[in-house]
């Protein structure tokens, strides 16, 4: 199936980038998500990011304005009837995105594949919340999407062959680089990635060094070219724990523990950059 109109559910940090790259590389945007006003921030973001790349001589004015006609925002699901693919980016609760799959099944013709964003739910699970597993698939793309080349792409038990396939080329078409990887908790990403972020918290909260010294352990000492927890405020210190809850329920591992400082900075509001404080102030 040629897929020419592609569906992105939530216009947050991820949904608002997904919409962007598949735009400026042609394809027709529904962008959906509960409220006007999640909408409209999330087109801002897109217009001043196509501004960025503008500036930077990374894309013509043409190439901007067409991005811009290209993404229609609404709030009504059942408009994604019309699309060709689906990248479903809302929140990762795994309630929200099994009412999603759910409907998604119901609302796209069969042919349609749909995939998700998840950081850390298992592929398998959403796949079979719909009567078609073999074409739900893993969708991963990394903050901020507009610049970060790699898409993990995860199958789950069911996932086809030609889902894969069609999923792998699609993701070569934004430019960007896909990688294989089976359904697991956390995938290959966070499962690396999040017990390092925790740890480092650890070492935080057990007084062993501040933030920025073991910010800049990782920079200096490892090339990073961000620290631990600089990275963790960036991803949102909600996300990071939502991330370690879903790989010690699924891997049942204590060592994937979240560490209580992290527990206490989600419960005080302190969420990293998008609420002004977290291991920085902003
Ligand atoms: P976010 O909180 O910035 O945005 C989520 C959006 O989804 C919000 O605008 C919300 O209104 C919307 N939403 C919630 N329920 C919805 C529904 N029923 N229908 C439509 N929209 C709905 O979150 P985010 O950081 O963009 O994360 C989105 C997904 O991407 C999550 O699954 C997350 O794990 C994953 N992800 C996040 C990152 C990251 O760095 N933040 C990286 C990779 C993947």
């Amino acid at each position: 199936m040629s897929i020419k109109t592609v569906g992105v559910i939530g216009a947050g940090t991820m949904g608002n980038g997904i919409a962007h790259v598949f735009a400026k590389s042609g394809y027709q945007v529904y962008l959906q998500d509960v409220q006007e006003t999640f909408l409209t921030r999330g087109l801002e973001t897109i217009r001043k990011n196509l501004e960025r790349e503008l500036s930077k001589q990374k894309i013509t004015e043409q190439t901007r304005d067409a991005a811009i006609k290209a993404i229609s925002p609404v709030t009504e699901r059942a408009i994604l009837a019309k699309c060709d693919f689906i990248v479903e980016a809302a929140s990762e609760k795994l309630e929200i995105k099994r009412e999603i799959f759910q409907d998604l099944d119901k609302l796209c013709r069969p042919e349609v594949i749909l995939s998700s964003n998840t950081s850390s739910i298992s592929i398998t699970k959403l796949a079979a919340f719909t009567k078609r597993p073999d074409k739900v698939i893993g969708m991963h793309f990394f903050n901020p999407v507009p610049m970060m080349k790699l898409v993990e792409i995860i199958r789950g038990l069911a996932t086809s062959d030609e889902t894969y396939a069609a999923v792998k080329s699609l993701t070569e078409k934004l430019e960007k680089t896909p990688v294989e990887v089976n359904d697991a908790p956390g995938f290959v990403s966070n499962r690396v990635l999040m017990p390092l972020i925790n740890e480092a918290i650890y070492a935080v909260m057990e007084g062993v060094a501040t933030p920025q010294a073991v910010d800049e352990v990782f920079k200096l000492g490892m090339a990073h070219p961000m620290g631990p927890l600089a990275l963790a405020d960036f991803i949102g210190l909600d996300v990071c724990l939502d991330i370690m809850r879903v790989m010690l329920d699924g891997l049942g591992d204590p060592k994937y523990r979240p560490c209580p400082l992290l527990i206490k900075m989600v419960d005080a509001g302190w969420l990293g950059k998008k609420s002004g404080r977290g291991f920085y102030q902003y």
